[in-house]
């Protein structure tokens, strides 16, 4: 815990809770006609606005107070993006209960694992996933009720999932008087798993404070950039890190906000954005690669597309430069976690950038950014020494900030902080101007012969060579290095390319001695809830591959 100094002299400012619900409030009495545009579950397109969608979140919370949910208790979503979405997030954290979103991409055992940690009251879905709830709900033992969020129409008739209920239901019956409880703002507001690629998954319980401050330092110019005269379409879900911050700050900067639903193929995305000229999005690499692979196919241009924000994993240089030089499209390169809520670097230029070189621009924007303010970083060597901010020596990264975990929920892990600092699990180098790039996760390193090499930029590399689709770099086993690294890759359909070509292309774009020892071409890569690939099933799967020795 932090210790403070009290001042003899306090301030004399209104003591106004930083609360979620005041978002909603906000963006229903100053942007109450802006729109909510939805494809829905069911297929067809939805359109509403902010005035409307806080009028139904107060109708869902009255029914919430009904199924007797008090503040603290967890609900949960297994839901995409779209309004019914967004009005659960408004009328449970709005409420005091805890949003707890739920990745539909988890296996249904681990989802029940989940939703009984959580000790989750009730739980709201799509139809999408009406066949999850049925192989799950007899597991969740602190269930109450399902809630199916659909019309009426849309709802089972053959009782397989004891208790459910209906959204619109729910909705139509209840009253639209409702006045937003106020409460502590370090009260729980959502809880969102992480992904678990190591041991069970461990809650970031978010409080009211420390969303509606990410909202405030996410929407900033150098952060995410959202104003009034936008069109969001957040790609990245509601399930992941719900949504990087967009259902909060969208709302707050009184933009429009478009949910493509389940629909995110490269096709449903980009008449979606062309439909309804969306300026601002954001997602991690693996959605881009559908989007730009279905409008490069087809020749189409974006009339309206501005800026994009990638994150979750390294935005490939390739990726980026198509992005902008092809489509004209700015790309923020933005890095954080889960636990950070989960912004902790954008990457945009400074005025003294503005006169380099179009390579030295690109050189500044393929980093993952500078801090937001709110967040501080640090890089540290294995015992814990700072390390110095020049660009090269790289670290474990470390940081800290009101929006980043102090702990995990219910203490999971234990004493998770350093001194005060919550050590990230990446490795990466920070530059004298405050930049960050990410080397690594410290788990993916490749050990080689007592050196470290990174796989981001050894992927980087092949992403940029006209034959690669995908790229994933693993060390596998080497008797006298230990580890070298072999990149996996997928071809561009149609497209040919020999092992030899592809090593040969990495000279003079990094040391020699992180060259891939040898490449293996495969039909795909495999991805994780949150998109990402999946480098332990793939070290796994390559476990006893032999790298040639010559
Ligand atoms: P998980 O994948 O464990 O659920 P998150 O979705 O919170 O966790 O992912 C956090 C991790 O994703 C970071 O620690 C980092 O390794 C990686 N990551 C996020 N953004 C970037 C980025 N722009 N570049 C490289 N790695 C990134």
């Amino acid at each position: 815990m932090l210790q403070y100094q009290k001042s003899p002299l306090m301030g004399q400012m209104m003591g106004q809770p930083l609360l979620i619900s005041s978002i909603i409030q906000h963006a229903d009495r100053y942007f109450g006609s802006n729109e909510i545009v939805s494809r829905r579950a069911e297929g067809d397109i939805h359109r509403y606005n902010y005035r409307e969608c806080h009028r139904r979140s107060k109708k869902l919370a009255n029914a919430l107070k009904k199924l007797n949910i008090k503040i603290g208790d967890r609900v949960g979503t297994l839901a995409w993006n779209g309004y019914r979405h967004l009005e659960t997030y408004y009328a449970v954290s709005g409420s005091g209960a805890v949003l707890h979103t739920l990745n539909p991409r988890l296996h249904p055992e681990q989802l029940a694992y989940i939703i009984n940690h959580a000790e989750d009251q009730y739980l709201l879905f799509d139809l999408t996933f009406l066949p999850i709830i049925e192989a799950i709900s007899a597991h969740c033992k602190t269930i109450k009720g399902f809630i199916m969020m659909c019309d009426r129409d849309r709802m089972p008739t053959d009782g397989k999932v004891p208790g459910l209920m209906c959204y619109e239901d729910l909705i139509a019956e209840n009253s639209e008087e409702f006045e937003w409880p106020l409460f502590d703002e370090n009260s729980a507001s959502s809880l969102c798993y992480t992904s678990g690629t190591t041991g069970n998954p461990k809650g970031a319980l978010y409080s009211h404070r420390s969303t509606v401050l990410h909202s405030y330092a996410s929407a900033m110019p150098d952060s995410l950039n959202v104003s009034a005269r936008d069109c969001v379409l957040p790609v990245v879900p509601m399930f992941h890190v719900n949504a990087w911050g967009l259902p909060y700050s969208v709302p707050m900067t009184g933009a429009k906000m478009v949910f493509p639903g389940p629909a995110l193929d490269g096709k449903s995305l980009f008449e979606l954005f062309e439909q309804e000229q969306v300026t601002f999005s954001a997602g991690v690499p693996t959605v881009w690669l559908g989007l730009l692979t279905y409008v490069a196919q087809n020749n189409l241009k974006f009339s309206s597309f501005k800026r994009t924000v990638i994150g979750g994993s390294a935005c490939p240089p390739a990726m980026m430069k198509t992005l902008r030089h092809t489509y004209g499209v700015e790309v923020v390169h933005a890095w954080g976690m889960t636990e950070m809520s989960p912004l902790g670097t954008a990457g945009t230029l400074q005025t003294k950038h503005l006169s380099l070189p179009e390579e030295q621009k690109q050189a500044v924007l393929e980093k993952q950014g500078h801090a937001i303010y709110g967040v501080d970083m640090k890089i540290v060597d294995d015992a814990g020494k700072e390390l110095p901010w020049d660009g090269s020596t790289y670290g474990n990264l470390l940081v800290k900030g009101p929006w980043v975990v102090s702990s995990y929920f219910k203490n999971e892990g234990g004493d998770v902080l350093q001194d005060g600092w919550f050590p990230t699990g990446d490795v990466a180098t920070i530059d004298a101007d405050g930049y960050l790039q990410i080397t690594d996760r410290s788990k993916d390193v490749i050990k080689s012969g007592g050196e470290w090499i990174g796989t981001i930029d050894l992927e980087n590399v092949a992403m940029a060579h006209p034959a690669v689709l995908q790229a994933a770099c693993i060390g596998v086993f080497h008797p006298k290095w230990d580890e070298r690294p072999l990149l996996l890759v997928v071809k561009k359909p149609g497209v040919e390319v020999e092992k030899q070509d592809l090593i040969k292309f990495y000279e003079g774009k990094i040391a020699k001695w992180w060259t891939p020892d040898d490449v293996v071409f495969i039909e795909a890569l495999p991805l994780g809830a949150t998109g990402k690939i999946l480098k332990n099933k793939l070290r796994e799967q390559f476990k006893e591959y032999k790298l040639p020795t010559a």
